[in-house]
Parts: structure tokens; sequence; C-alpha cells
């Protein structure tokens, strides 16, 4: 007998999908306790909860619920494109900022095409890239720092996006606006760079890539509603680009692919200036406090940009379930071959502390 495999696109059978961070509720179930128990650091997600203004326009959307949301996102865009100094027509909202890495797969990507990408890069790339059938080239990355030279270099006339995650997903490095103008100042306009600035808002200051936009360049800048805006349930994201590149982006989109409460969640959480600065200041504080502890437990970790750690375990599945059995959920790095290593999300500080409190045990 014939599988439906035969009939399904080839390249499927290769695709390794996505895993996302253990649930909670999952983890309760497996366990038998209260998912009230349970600490989840494993998502990069904001320990403090979702923004209080975003919350409170999400429940007075609520009431029109009945209708189909705003298709063009005419108000999020205008939101965002004051807060940026661009205009509505730079930019385009995704389900999620994983949702504008596929539009651009499939404004751009075709079977036999390469996408360019550091090693260690955020994970969705390649997926996505070879949901399309293309092939992920990956540039080097010596002491998991991506060197934009070695991604010039593997360019090949089949290259159609180069995508550089800063900081990245999960080694939370940052590339340097020094490196960022050198890299722009080489890179064929023909093909399309993709900076992924998901954790933007959890910097001291630049990189600053937006001015590539302004100038026209074929640039896309994506960042996210889900990390310190604390709306990752609500999947809403966008990216940034000149116009005429967000036009075809915009082919790929379907009707209504933002929903009403996530748009009207946004609008209010874009301003809400004392939730974002609160979680600044919670995880600039307790990534402090997790390095500082590594450096004391004698692990090698890479310092973070971000909201989250990498730290060197020995084995990081082994770890992952020791932590698990403590209710505390992290996430081991298997899927992005680095064995030895798991990636923690900063939390509060009691969560922090029991984090730590749970990796000196499993490490005894
Ligand atoms: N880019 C990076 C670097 C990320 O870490 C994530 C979330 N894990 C995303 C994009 C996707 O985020 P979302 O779809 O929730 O906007």
């Amino acid at each position: 007998m014939t599988s439906i495999w035969d009939r399904a696109n080839p390249q499927l059978r290769d695709l390794v999908v996505y895993q996302p961070g253990k649930p909670i509720e999952e983890t309760a179930r497996e366990l038998d306790v209260d998912p009230g128990d349970i600490i989840k650091l494993a998502s990069n997600e904001n320990p403090l909860g979702p923004s209080p203004r975003g919350v409170t326009a999400m429940r007075a959307a609520l009431e029109s619920a009945q209708l189909y949301p705003d298709g063009g996102g005419f108000y999020l865009r205008d939101a965002l494109a004051a807060k940026l100094g661009l205009a509505r027509e730079n930019i385009i909202l995704g389900n999620g900022s994983n949702e504008v890495i596929e539009f651009l797969a499939h404004a751009f990507l075709s079977r036999g095409d390469d996408i360019v990408t550091p090693e260690h890069a955020f994970i969705a790339y390649k997926i996505i890239a070879t949901l399309f059938g293309a092939r992920t080239v990956e540039a080097s990355a010596p002491d998991f720092h991506p060197d934009l030279d070695a991604a010039l270099d593997a360019i090949t006339a089949k290259t159609k996006i180069i995508f550089i995650s800063n900081p990245n997903n999960p080694t939370g490095t940052l590339i340097s606006q020094a490196k960022i103008d050198n890299f722009i100042s080489r890179v064929p306009d023909n093909i399309v760079t993709v900076f992924d600035e998901a954790y933007f808002e959890f910097l001291d200051g630049p990189p600053d890539t937006l001015q590539y936009v302004r100038k026209g360049r074929n640039i896309v800048v994506l960042r996210t509603f889900s990390k310190i805006h604390g709306l990752a349930s609500l999947r809403v994201g966008y990216g940034v680009a000149p116009r005429e590149l967000v036009e075809v982006l915009q082919k790929t989109r379907q009707p209504f692919n933002v929903n009403g409460l996530a748009q009207a969640g946004a609008i209010a959480a874009l301003n809400d200036d004392a939730h974002q600065r609160k979680t600044k200041f919670v995880v600039d504080a307790g990534r402090e406090y997790l390095q500082e502890q590594f450096v004391e437990m004698k692990l090698d970790f890479i310092p973070g940009a971000a909201n989250f750690v990498m730290v060197k375990v020995g084995n990081g599945a082994a770890v992952f379930k020791k932590l698990l059995a403590q209710k505390i959920i992290i996430r081991p790095l298997k899927g992005y071959s680095l064995p030895e290593w798991v990636r923690i999300t900063v939390g509060t500080t009691e969560q922090n502390k029991k984090c730590i409190a749970a990796l000196k045990k499993a490490l005894l």
C-alpha cells in the first residue's frame, strides 16, 4: 500500500517540527500537582505578566468579539508608525513575528533557494526555509558570536534571505552597531536581510537597524509583543520594512491574521511605559543574579543581552528532567545541537532563587 507521505511535499519528511517550551498545564498533569506550583522559565515570557493596560483594553474589546477584526490593522500599524517615526505603510502585522518569517518565505523562497543564517540562530528560520524546500546555509559563529563577514561569504546566486537574530535566541549574544554597519555596507541589495529583534526592548541602546529601513534598503526588522509586553498568548508581532517590500509581504497574508483582541491589547501595551520599565528592571537584576550564581557555581555561560541566559550544565536533557521533577521548567537545547547547554529565562527574584537552588541540587 502506498503511504500518503508519497503524495505530500517531499521536504516534509525531513522537517523537524518546532519544539516549544514545555507547557505548565502539561507538566502539572504529569507531576499531578497544581499548575500554580510550577515555575516556567522556558519560553522567554514576561515574569510580571501581561501589560495591565493591554489587559484592560482587551476586556473592552471582548464586547465586539462578534465582528471580524480590522484586517489591515490600521490603528495598531498607525501607533507603531508613530512610535518608530515611520509610516503605516512601513509596517506589516503578523500572528506573532513568527508569521512574518513565514510571509518572507512565501514571498521569496522556492525549492532550490538558500537562506543564510549564523550557526545557533533561532531555529524558526531553518524550519520555515525547509518547509518551502529551501536550504539553510549556516555561517560560522566562533564562541557563539555570529561572524557577519562569514555570512556575507556564504552568499551564492541562490541566496534569497539572510536572517540575523539580534540578540540571538538561544545564545543571548548581541551584534554591535559597527558590525551591522559594516555588514550593511557590503550586503548586495537584491538579498533581503532580516534583523529579528524580538528582544530589542531589553537592550540599553543600539543597534539601530531602522535607519536602514528609512534609507530604503531591503531590510526587514522583526519585533514582537510576546516578550517585554507580556502578550505571547495573543500572537502579535510585526515587520518593519521599506514600503515596496511591505507591499510584497502583504500579498502573502491571510485577511484576518491578527485577531481583534490582540490588536486592542497591543495598541494599549505599546505605550505602557511603566510595565516595560518595571519588566526591564526585574530582568536586568535577575539576569545579573543568575550570571553571578553561574560564576560561583563555576558553570560556563554566555553573558546574555536579553531576558534569558544560556548555561553549560553537562547533560542538558538530564538537568532539564531533574529540574522538572522540582517543578521548574527550563529549555534543553538538543534541538540546537547544544546538548550540554540549557537556556534559562529570567524570572522574578523568587523564581530565580528557586531555580538556582534546584540547579545546585540537580548538579550535586
Ligand atoms: N524571534 C526570536 C528570536 C524569538 O526568540 C521568538 C520567540 N521565541 C520569535 C522570533 C517569535 O516570537 P513571536 O512569534 O511570539 O512573536
